[in-house]
């Protein structure tokens, strides 16, 4: 009796503390105090850029942590401060905790946004900075915890009414026992890793005969990839599209989804095209994939910005697949057609601010399509490809944005991901924005590295993908025109444009020289080392 005595005081003790605090946050004096003035961006490349300038719009300062190999990198120049981190290895740098909490504690920092990747669904991250009086921009370790488990997410979804994909909800253990289900399930099937992510622990398996070996890889492949060889098995949707939703709540009770994404096109089950609205949706679908994907988030209290992943077949029968419970990579698209600064979200929300738009409000307007370019050769099976970067062109005009972090004399280090930028279009129809993307590729050159620019050229040509009939076996089904062994016909005059490019660049140089004007080389080591940097 006593206990739950105890236990009745302590809740409600809790929970209005909590809710006076809510309540004080919201009072106009109060307001202003609460606010966070002052970022720590945990992550590098163009995701810190992009979350700072947002910062940078709402009038908050901005701090940059950088690895050894990351000094001359473009956030750094375009924080308000920077910190050294450590070495050029992720794990000696963006992935120590220490490190990020001390630099925090350093810069002044009251918040901490991780991007993605990294220690962006961390959940001993989200803790450590709750424990240290920071605030970190993202959901909870709960939330974290339970959706960054495929195993623990797919029992919740399923308590939740949320369809899952046919399959198992306990990992593996016996492989005889394996063979039964999945001759129970039926073939083919996929085994996935439990702690999977970023395409790594996943195994498709076809023939009875090919399951003991499927099995035994993709342990291995999830135990060197995230030190956990938990798998299970999930039926195998046959055509599969990979639509997924984007979900905001905040901590007062308001979760609403900002629409779908099509994300079908896949090489080693990464994205590499993204567009919204999906070809293939109907408004009823929509709506009741929508309202899933709100479901799916409630179930574990979501707050913050996240991405319900759902695979979906050629009726449009949907099934949960995972939760982000980050910001996505393919966030822009979404931006663009429903008009909602995402990061500006995440921010708000962070700052206890109630959502300042309803499910109602939210509409999409046009179409948007993002492609992801990569320093990586896809003539030679996608060799990443780092180096300098000698001349570059961004893409400009109508209807385009680009994130990147690359600029001119720049080094790609070996040490990260070889993704340079996302090239994003925005027009009203389908077809003006792949025009759109087709001009701003042409209009898109980079030398001293290879890009995976002629390969998304290419995708733009393919019929299927025109007409918007495609599923996630688009490349591997077109890979001869995708995937030239030879020199193509457009490479060939890819080559002959930036050849000519480089050479009237070569000749303004030599012109500028000869009028004495220095070019701007920039002083990239002190931006590099210095505090306050304002430029850019
Ligand atoms: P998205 O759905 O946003 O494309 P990805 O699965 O491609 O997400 O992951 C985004 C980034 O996070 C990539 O750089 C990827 O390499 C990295 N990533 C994803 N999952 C993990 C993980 N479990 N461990 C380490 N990095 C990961
Ligand atoms: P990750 O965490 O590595 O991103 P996902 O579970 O999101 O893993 O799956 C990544 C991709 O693999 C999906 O977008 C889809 O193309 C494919 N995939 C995953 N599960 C299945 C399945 N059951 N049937 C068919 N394809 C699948
Ligand atoms: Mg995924």
């Amino acid at each position: 009796m006593q206990v739950v005595i105890f236990l009745y005081f302590y809740i409600f003790t809790r929970s209005t503390t909590q809710g006076c605090i809510n309540k004080l946050s919201q009072t106009p004096c109060f307001k202003e105090y609460f606010m966070i003035k002052k970022i720590l961006v945990a992550n590098r490349g163009e995701i810190a850029i992009r979350v700072m300038r947002s910062c940078r719009e709402m009038g908050i300062e901005s701090v940059a942590v950088f690895s050894d190999a990351d000094r001359t990198s473009m956030h750094v120049r375009y924080a308000d401060e920077a910190y050294n981190i450590g070495a050029a290895p992720s794990n000696e740098s963006y992935l120590v905790i220490d490190n990020i909490i001390e630099a925090a504690k350093r810069s002044g920092a009251t918040a901490i946004h991780p991007g993605y990747g990294f220690l962006s669904e961390n959940a001993e991250f989200s803790d450590r900075c709750k424990k240290e009086g920071l605030i970190f921009i993202g959901p909870s370790s709960y939330a974290i915890d339970t959706m960054g488990d495929k195993i623990t997410a797919r029992k919740k979804m399923q308590s939740a009414n949320v369809p899952v994909v046919p399959g198992t909800t306990e990992p593996i253990t016996d492989l005889k026992e394996a063979v039964e289900v999945i001759k129970g399930i039926g073939l083919p099937v996929m085994i996935k890793a439990s702690a999977g992510g970023g395409g790594k622990g996943m195994r498709l398996v076809m023939k009875e005969e090919d399951i003991v070996s499927a099995v035994t890889s993709a342990k291995s492949e999830a135990m060197a990839a995230f030190s956990n060889d938990a798998v299970y098995i999930e039926k195998y949707i046959e055509s599969p599209h990979h639509i997924e939703f984007q979900i905001v709540a905040d901590n007062h009770g308001n979760c609403v989804h900002l629409f779908e994404r099509e994300c079908s096109v896949q090489r080693r089950h990464q994205k590499v095209v993204e567009e919204t609205p999906s070809p293939i949706m109907t408004e009823k679908v929509r709506e009741e994939m929508g309202k899933h994907a709100v479901a799916a988030a409630k179930a574990v209290n979501y707050s913050g910005a996240g991405t319900i992943e759902f695979i979906v077949d050629d009726n449009l029968n949907y099934y949960f697949l995972e939760m982000n419970t980050r910001l996505q990579v393919e966030h822009p698209i979404t931006e663009r057609v429903v008009g909602v600064d995402l990061v500006k979200t995440q921010i708000n929300i962070a700052n206890n601010l109630p959502l300042d738009f309803k499910q109602e409000d939210l509409k999409q307007k046009g179409h948007a399509i993002e492609v992801r370019i990569y320093a990586e050769d896809p003539d030679n099976n996608f060799m990443p490809n780092p180096g300098k970067i000698e001349h570059m062109t961004e893409p400009l005009g109508l209807g385009v944005r680009h994130d990147g972090y690359v600029y001119p004399g720049y080094e790609i280090p070996i040490y990260y991901d070889p993704m340079i930028s996302k090239l994003i279009v925005w027009a009203l129809t389908r077809k003006e924005a792949i025009d759109r993307l087709k001009r701003a590729l042409y209009a898109y050159k980079i030398t001293g590295i290879k890009t995976t620019i002629p390969f998304l050229n290419r995708i733009l040509d393919v019929p299927d993908f025109v007409e918007g009939k495609y599923n996630t076996h688009f490349i591997q089904d077109n890979e001869e025109y995708l995937v030239p062994s030879g020199e193509s016909p457009q490479r060939v005059q890819d080559m002959a444009t930036i050849a000519a490019f480089v050479d009237y660049r070569k000749n303004l140089e030599r012109f500028k020289e000869q009028r004495l004007c220095k070019p701007n080389v920039g002083n990239w080591k002190a931006f590099g080392r210095k505090r306050n940097v304002t430029r850019l």
